[in-house]
């Protein structure tokens, strides 16, 4: 076990950070156009930050899991969209593809992700299906050279800059998890069609996708059926990233609320010479190291495979998750009602590291998954009649 960072993964984050803030930062606005985006998600292909992780044969970097997770969160400390569009071209729904497509796929879908050409989003959550996600009725019956869906699905994000979505969906009739399978959705496809989006608290949209015979060729089947806990093991990466990015707001809100504290002066001194203050910053740093070492932990565990162990990834989930929440509101409690207005960034990264309790399976549904391993059985959620 070694605690260390290699030299060329110091490198790797001080690059990312150093383009970030160079050449990225200056292209960020707080609301990105659809073309100012795709702008965005071309230039970081030109410095290679997007498929960090993915195959070299296809376009992507090779990178291990834990490289990927550092240059994800390097990214997310200078601006939030550019951790997310790295992890969405690495750990995201391409991942899926990249693992279980056909070479075909591969090239169609994967390639051009490396390349920031398109963007995929994941369609799993429904109306009726949240954390039962096995509940969804999405349903896909292959035609002939096509495959028709219908149904619906809600909370999706980034559908307005992506171009596609991997849907989860049911193949069979039997209800059970073992029908599901997924299908690439192009978003101009006949009987597809989407809500104008929800905001969220971190000012993001949430759309909602209508699926109305909607037809889809064959070829974009990904996997029909029997495949649930297949596409969950490489969901596993994509939980990963967005710990990563967690971390990445927990530490750019514990930065910010350091430099505040030394500077700022209340009664003549500054406010980081009250122990008040300075046992909220020792509690962020205990924090921030802790939900690390459990990220980084998953991570590199994840060896060659890249699939990363259900059990770690949920423990680095439930820690993360509440950290970064604390860590965001003691940043916002260091720099009083400044931290409390949007004129200061502590806002932001406390709504949108509010979210990860939610997504990626709720905090309580990965306390299910680490107790079911603890006592090593399986334990059914649903209600027996
Ligand atoms: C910012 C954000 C982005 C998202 N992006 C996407 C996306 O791109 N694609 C997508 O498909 N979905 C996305 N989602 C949706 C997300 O996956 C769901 O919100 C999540 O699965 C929870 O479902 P729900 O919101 O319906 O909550 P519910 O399932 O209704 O849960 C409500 C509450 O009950 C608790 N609960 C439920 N069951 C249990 C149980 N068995 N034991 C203990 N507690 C339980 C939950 O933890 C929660 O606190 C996103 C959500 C957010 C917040």
């Amino acid at each position: 076990m070694d605690f260390q960072f290699t030299e060329r993964q110091q490198e790797l984050v001080a690059a990312a950070r150093e383009v970030g803030e160079k050449k990225l930062l200056p292209r960020v606005e707080e609301t990105m156009s659809v073309e100012k985006l795709a702008h965005l998600r071309g230039l970081m292909a030109e410095q290679g930050l997007l498929g960090l992780n993915l195959p070299e044969a296809y376009g992507g970097l090779g990178l291990p899991l834990l490289d990927t997770l550092l240059v994800t969160q390097a990214l997310q400390i200078v601006a939030p969209i550019l951790g997310g569009i790295a992890h969405r071209s690495s750990t995201g729904a391409v991942g899926a593809i990249a693992e279980y497509g056909t070479d075909d796929q591969r090239e169609r879908f994967v390639r051009p992700s490396c390349a920031g050409e398109i963007g995929i989003s994941i369609g799993i959550t429904e109306p009726e299906a949240g954390s039962a996600a096995t509940a969804m009725t999405t349903r896909a019956v292959v035609e002939g050279d096509e495959v028709v869906l219908n149904g619906r699905k809600q909370f999706v994000s980034f559908v307005n800059y992506n171009q596609y979505t991997l849907v989860y969906c049911r193949f069979g009739t039997t209800g059970r998890g073992a029908d599901i399978g997924a299908v690439i959705v192009p978003h101009d496809a006949p009987g597809f069609s989407h809500s104008s989006g929800t905001l969220n608290m971190a000012d993001e949209l949430l759309f909602e996708l209508y699926f109305d015979d909607c037809r889809v060729p064959v070829e974009n089947v990904l996997i029909d059926g029997g495949a649930f806990g297949k596409l969950i093991s490489v969901y596993n990466a994509e939980r990963l990233g967005s710990i990563a990015r967690m971390i990445g707001s927990a530490e750019a809100a514990f930065d910010y609320a350091l430099g505040y504290s030394k500077q700022r002066k209340q009664f003549n001194r500054e406010i980081s010479d009250f122990q008040g203050i300075q046992w909220m910053l020792a509690d962020m740093r205990v924090k921030l190291d802790a939900a690390k070492m459990l990220c980084y932990r998953a991570a590199g565990n994840a060896g060659a495979t890249g699939l990363p162990n259900p059990t770690e990834t949920s423990i680095a989930k439930v820690f993360t998750a509440k950290a970064a929440k604390e860590i965001c509101d003691d940043a916002i409690q260091i720099l009083g009602a400044n931290g409390y207005t949007k004129e200061y960034p502590l806002a932001h990264r406390y709504a949108e590291v509010r979210g990860g309790s939610i997504y990626g399976g709720s905090m309580q549904i990965h306390k299910n998954m680490i107790a079911a391993a603890l006592l090593e059985r399986r334990i059914s959620q649903w209600k027996r009649d």
